[in-house]
């Protein structure tokens, strides 16, 4: 009896040391709160997300850019103690181990505490030729000594109507955005319908130098104001890291099984003879192509002399009306999950026919 007694006692004690210990863990002396996912709290689910979506996402190249870091260390929350270039080094380790697990092919910009230069960060994503690029950083209200502004929000290139606009990017950052808010349990900020932004908000006419200098598709994350006062604990603590990966990783997963089409010239389009009066593309897509939405463009203006071929998802453009000499086509499409196609922007050379016998 006085044997089991004692066993009793002990377990009473080891397991409220235990609790105690947990509930410090989680949540401590912090005054903060996060909900973890439900496929955190049990594993099969998560295994069961990740071989649901690997089919979409394997061998899919992704390059992540964890913003700032080695001598750029200057964002350090309200405290000091919330450094954005270690937690968004923290949600991009996180993100890396996710992709991989769905097989993807995964680089970063820096995997440390390192120095990385803007342009570098856009230029070994496109040497690599990355399929998407996602930069990670964390926000910093306009306002000195503002500790209650937090929002989570996902930047894209461009604003509609303007040249340099890709809808693609636009659409994986509202797939990350919806994922990534719900997730962190964050609003999308008050100057969004949806928490999705043009970085031509922050820098008119220019946006963000990673997003600019880009070919694939790019967006900007800004997971939350390391600033806020309950939000600047959050983002300290390793789960919350892994928990708002957990959620870039979802929006990702849920974009490339909603398909991105993508446009390919049927023979090479760098040069044509003015005798070539029709071009074909064919667009390679998981889904199907939305006729309405093809855009065909040349040095800006919109051009109609096209035909789309639905079912076999092939476009001919006519060239019989563009003038002999260099010029910018661009080609948009969407798929028929409303996801735009892969930045499309060739230039192409018309060449008269008499240049190539030689006769004039
Ligand atoms: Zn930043």
């Amino acid at each position: 009896m006085r044997k089991s007694n004692y066993i009793n006692r002990t377990s009473f004690f080891i397991i409220s040391f235990l609790f105690i210990q947990l509930f410090n863990g989680c949540f401590g002396s912090r005054d903060v709160y996060y909900e973890i996912p439900k496929e955190f709290r049990n594993p099969q689910k998560k295994i069961e997300f990740i071989e649901k979506y690997t089919p979409y996402i394997k061998n899919k190249i992704i390059f992540i850019d964890p913003g700032h870091g080695g001598e750029d260390r200057r964002n350090i929350g309200f405290e000091g103690d919330a450094i954005e270039a270690d937690i968004n080094l923290n949600v991009a380790l996180a993100l890396t181990t996710f992709l991989r697990q769905a097989n993807a092919v995964v680089f970063l910009s820096r995997d440390k505490d390192t120095t990385v230069a803007l342009q570098d960060r856009s230029r070994l994503a496109d040497s690599l030729n990355a399929d998407i690029l996602i930069s990670i950083h964390h926000n910093a209200p306009a306002i000195e000594n503002d500790i209650w502004t937090n929002y989570t929000s996902t930047y894209y290139h461009a604003k509609p109507k303007y040249y340099e606009y890709n809808p693609v990017n636009h659409d994986l950052a509202k797939y990350i955005q919806r994922d990534l808010s719900y997730a962190m349990r964050n609003s999308g900020g008050p100057y969004s319908f949806d928490g999705t932004y043009s970085d031509y908000i922050i820098y008119p006419n220019e946006g963000f130098s990673v997003l600019r200098n880009t070919k694939m598709p790019a967006v900007l994350v800004e997971g939350g104001f390391t600033t806020h006062h309950f939000e600047s604990q959050r983002l300290t603590e390793l789960l919350f890291n892994r928990i708002e990966a957990w959620g870039i990783f979802k929006g990702l997963c849920r974009f490339f099984k909603a398909g991105v089409p993508i446009i390919k010239s049927v023979v090479n389009i760098d040069s044509i003879r003015s005798d070539n009066k029709v071009i074909n593309f064919i667009i390679e897509d998981s889904t199907n192509i939305d006729t309405n939405s093809v855009v065909v463009k040349f040095d800006s203006v919109r051009f109609n002399d096209y035909s789309f071929d639905t079912k076999n998802k092939l476009l001919k453009i006519d060239l019989s009306n563009i003038t002999d000499g260099k010029h910018i086509l661009k080609i948009v499409v969407k798929n028929t999950n409303g996801i735009h196609s892969f930045p499309f922007e060739r230039k192409i050379f018309i060449i008269k026919n008499e240049h190539i016998l030689g006769d004039n």
